[in-house]
């Protein structure tokens, strides 16, 4: 368990992210992890890199459950952990779980520092996720690896000896972490890698001599469309064969955008596998020469849109809302098709159409469309059919 939420087993994958505030900055912190947790984020991990950081941490817990914001936070910890751990107890108190790099506890007394941080997840009863990371990677061990590895009669490649590495800074993690007192049900392990083939052989090979729970993360997935595909790509395959427990999808916001990108991004991935539902899906064509305006794709965009505003209501007052299926179509090709398959959709019309858009629900037609105020009356039917199918939990109460 991470605060509330629980990881490994047969638990619903779970779908983190990270802050990217100046942790110190309590106000901006707090701001952030609330739209983090608003988008979907089950826990959010923010960096504790300093004593400022450290002190900041118990402050932003309290104004966050002041906002009703619950939503587990991990501490992201390297080099000075056991330092801000030992001598901020009520910042160890306020994190749910702590993220210790093996690579990064020091090149003198790692192995104390690492076992120091473990003491304390130990004494305030936390879980940790030993992340393992190939751009931080225990310099001590890898040389230890390559030297073995050069007295082999046939040496292996280095970027083998590599992976042998990350997957024996991990293991022995594991096995200090439980030497030093914690329990095997509290950690979680990580393998990040930046090269999509890289991190699936990793994280396979993870899987077949561990049976922690695994989270999974394309590291440095990288800006806009590439960061996106390439996440995709990669932990697509390995949740699909069963491997990982919880995601965070590492994606370079643009400056000044949004850092919520990545939680919905992981939700995506999730809910296209069919593992997990988290919103309304919205099926839409992706028009062609039929559709003679813009119009379709405005209203698929603004029907996506107002789906994703409301949701964070929804989701309390709707259980249920997120299996919904909504189809926003372009013409009478595939229109009524998609429309009848869906809880409910809208066919619009083509060229040389009527003016006329269809709308079936639960795959009857059930009226049709016309004039200048589709967009605005299709809304309209759709919140009458979340509230009458989804129900409102009060009223089921009374
Ligand atoms: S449904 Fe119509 S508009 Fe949309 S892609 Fe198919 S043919 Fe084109």
């Amino acid at each position: 368990m991470v605060g509330d939420v629980a990881i490994g087993g047969n638990a619903p994958v779970v779908v983190q992210s990270m802050t990217n505030t100046d942790t110190a900055d309590i106000d901006d912190t707090v701001k952030q992890v609330a739209e983090l947790s608003d988008a979907g984020s089950e826990v959010v991990r923010i960096t504790v890199n300093n004593k400022d950081a450290a002190k900041a941490v118990p402050y932003i817990k309290e104004k966050l459950l002041k906002k009703n914001v619950d939503t587990p936070l991990v501490g992201d910890f390297h080099y000075n952990g056991h330092v801000l751990l030992t001598e901020f107890p009520d910042c160890a108190q306020a994190l749910s779980k702590f993220r210790i790099n093996p690579g990064n506890t020091g090149t003198r007394g790692r192995d104390k520092n690492f076992s120091t941080i473990v003491e304390q997840a130990i004494r305030y009863d936390k879980p940790v996720r030993i992340g393992v990371n190939w751009g931080s990677l225990d310099q001590q061990l890898l040389a230890q690896k390559m030297d073995e590895n050069n007295q082999l009669p046939v040496p292996k490649e280095s970027k083998e000896v590599m992976m042998d590495t990350i997957i024996e800074s991990a293991v022995r993690s594991s096995q200090l972490a439980q030497e030093v007192g914690l329990a095997k049900d509290k950690i979680i392990i990580s393998c990040k890698m930046s090269g999509v083939q890289d991190l699936i052989t990793i994280y396979r090979r993870m899987a077949a001599v561990s049976d922690h729970p695994l989270h999974l993360g394309l590291t440095e997935a990288g800006m806009g469309m590439k960061g996106i595909v390439a996440s995709s790509a990669a932990l697509g395959i390995l949740l699909n064969e069963g491997i990982g427990d919880t995601i965070r999808i590492s994606l370079t916001p643009m400056p000044g955008g949004d850092r919520a990108e990545e939680v919905r991004v992981g939700q995506q991935i999730l809910q296209s596998l069919g593992i997990r539902n988290f919103i309304p899906q919205v099926t839409a064509c992706p028009g062609c020469g039929r559709t003679k305006s813009t119009y379709f794709q405005e209203l698929a965009d603004e029907i996506q849109g107002y789906i994703r505003e409301m949701m964070p209501i929804w989701r309390d007052v709707y259980p249920g809302v997120e299996d919904m299926h909504v189809a926003v179509m372009g013409c009478v090709v595939n229109g009524p098709g998609e429309s009848k398959y869906a809880d409910i959709g809208i066919s619009l019309p083509g060229t040389f159409e009527e003016p006329k858009a269809p709308v079936y629900v639960d795959g009857e037609h059930r009226v049709t469309l016309s004039g200048d105020h589709i967009g605005k009356e299709f809304r309209t039917m759709l919140d009458d059919y979340i509230m009458k199918r989804f129900g409102r939990k009060e009223a089921e109460q009374v």
